[in-house]
């Protein structure tokens, strides 16, 4: 059941009240199937609502705080957050069926983006360029002025974290369009920003369609900026609305990542890295390993501890903290399970064992460890957004960056090896935003910069770069003579 929420979660946020919208829509918690809620079906018209009131934020109030004020409001968001660490925690727990661990560290990660953000605020800078005699020139970093933000349903709290909290540092207003599945957390973290002092209109939440709100955000003429995290297909279609208006879009669209595995790798520091980064959150994870490269001599070793560790791992309802939850629903299990079909042909060599007592109508696909895996083959090739891997055998350093690199994707890599020559140089070869050596996701810091390549997509979000994406470089070039 739905703890009781100070704020009506059928509303959205405009201009810092809560309104009710004309129509709702559902929302079902994935662990049984059982309806949760009623959520706003934003229209156009909402859309165009909020994003006349993040103008009239941008305009008033919200423009003329100093970039030391905003990094209050947004010290005192992160405090907030954290003293609401276990509601969030529940909520998303409800909304997204991510197991309740997993929930609680996305929450403490949204927590340290409103940290990050909120020192950094007042330390992003200009610069003078020594110019002819008689000139002085310098740069300004200013914001957009209102920023869209489309946001999908797997890690919402750190989504906005990482993309909100940046933009909101740099003095942009936000209009924020929360996935259809899994809105709460969004809705909390709005009813926070208005707690922390954030000016009415800074922070606007309209939950909906993708197809009615998300497109209506994505084409209005009024946005500045969008920052999308979804889907290929979503992705292309925003980049098109984007280019309509000429402004700029971030793109974070998912992958294919490999982990490789060679010889000389400490096999025991790497396995939980392997399994984890392909099980976590359900394998619904944009980064998720769902390729694991394993040079041919341990290939047998490491994929028996690999399929060990499948058996061993625990699957229930989200609230009993199982390794593994269900997916965010019955359409993405419809999905997932249609694309495991090119599995047919492959040895799958580890299934996690299905509890009989799983609620029916909870959305629970079984995890599948499969190897040895060709390298064009669908399941290695194409993104399944669920709990599977596949294993590749490979001969050489040269086969193994060919392999990695082999697919339309190019979001992170991890290298495990002792070589420090191969290190360096795997570093180098690797076609993907972010390469881990000997880990995989570093803790998922919120300094570091995260993005991809090719069909991944492009632009940056997180540490310092998040914030140069979020605002417009100005250069004035004063003739005094
Ligand atoms: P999606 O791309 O359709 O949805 C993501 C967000 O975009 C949601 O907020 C949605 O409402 C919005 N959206 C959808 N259509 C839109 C449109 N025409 N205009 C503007 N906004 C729109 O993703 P999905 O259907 O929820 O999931 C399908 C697949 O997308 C997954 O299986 C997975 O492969 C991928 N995905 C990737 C990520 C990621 O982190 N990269 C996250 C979620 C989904």
């Amino acid at each position: 059941m739905l703890p009781t929420l100070p704020f009506d979660p059928s509303y959205v946020l405009i201009g810092g009240t809560w309104r009710p919208t004309a129509d709702t829509l559902p929302l079902v918690n994935p662990s049984d199937g059982s309806a949760l809620c009623e959520i706003a079906r934003s229209s156009e018209a909402d859309v165009d609502a909020a994003v006349t009131a993040a103008h009239s934020a941008r305009d008033g109030a919200w423009c003329k705080m100093s970039a030391l004020e905003r990094g209050r409001c947004l010290t005192r968001l992160g405090q907030l957050v954290l003293e609401h660490t276990d509601l969030l925690t529940t909520l998303e727990t409800l909304d997204v069926g991510k197991p309740a661990t997993q929930a609680r560290a996305d929450a403490i990660a949204l927590a340290r983006y409103c940290e990050f953000y909120s020192g950094a605020a007042d330390k992003v800078h200009g610069e003078t360029i020594p110019y002819l005699d008689g000139y002085t020139v310098y740069t300004l970093r200013e914001p957009h002025g209102v920023t869209g933000h489309i946001v999908p349903w797997n890690y919402p709290m750190q989504i906005i974290g990482r993309s909100v909290g940046a933009a909101l540092a740099m003095g942009n207003a936000c209009v924020l369009k929360p996935a259809e599945d899994a809105c709460l957390t969004a809705l909390m973290f709005a009813y926070l920003a208005k707690e922390a002092g954030f000016p009415d209109g800074a922070l606007n939440v309209v939950p909906g369609l993708g197809s009615e709100a998300g497109a209506a955000l994505a084409r209005h003429p009024g946005v500045h900026h969008l920052s999308f995290t979804g889907s290929v297909q979503t992705g292309k279609t925003i980049q098109m609305l984007a280019a309509e208006n000429v402004v700029p879009v971030t793109l974070e669209l998912g992958g294919k990542s490999p982990q490789i595995v060679f010889e000389d790798a400490d096999i025991d520091a790497a396995l939980p890295f392997l399994v984890n980064a392909g099980l976590q959150n359900a394998g619904q994870t944009c980064s998720a390993a769902s390729r694991i490269l394993i040079h041919r001599r341990i290939y047998d070793t490491v994929a028996a501890r690999m399929a060990d560790a499948y058996r061993a791992k625990i699957i229930g309802p989200a609230s009993n903290d199982p390794d593994i939850g269900p997916l965010i629903s019955t359409k993405q299990k419809t999905r997932f399970e249609t694309l495991l079909k090119a599995a047919h042909d492959l040895p799958c060599i580890a299934e996690t064992p299905m509890p009989d007592d799983l609620p029916p109508n909870g959305a629970y696909v079984q995890p599948r460890l499969y190897g040895p895996v060709p390298s064009d083959h669908p399941m290695a090739q194409d993104e399944l957004f669920g709990p599977v891997q596949v294993l590749i055998p490979f001969d050489t350093e040269e086969e193994a960056v060919k392999i990695a690199n082999g697919t339309i994707y190019g979001l992170v890599a991890g290298v495990w090896t002792e070589s420090g020559a191969r290190q360096m140089r795997l570093a180098k070869a690797l076609k993907t935003g972010q390469v881990f050596i000997n880990n995989y996701g570093a803790g998922g810091g919120v300094e570091l910069p995260f993005g991809g390549v090719g069909k991944s997509g492009h632009g940056r979000e997180k540490g310092f770069e998040a914030l140069y994406s979020f605002s417009i470089l100005k250069t004035v070039a004063a003739r005094h003579g």
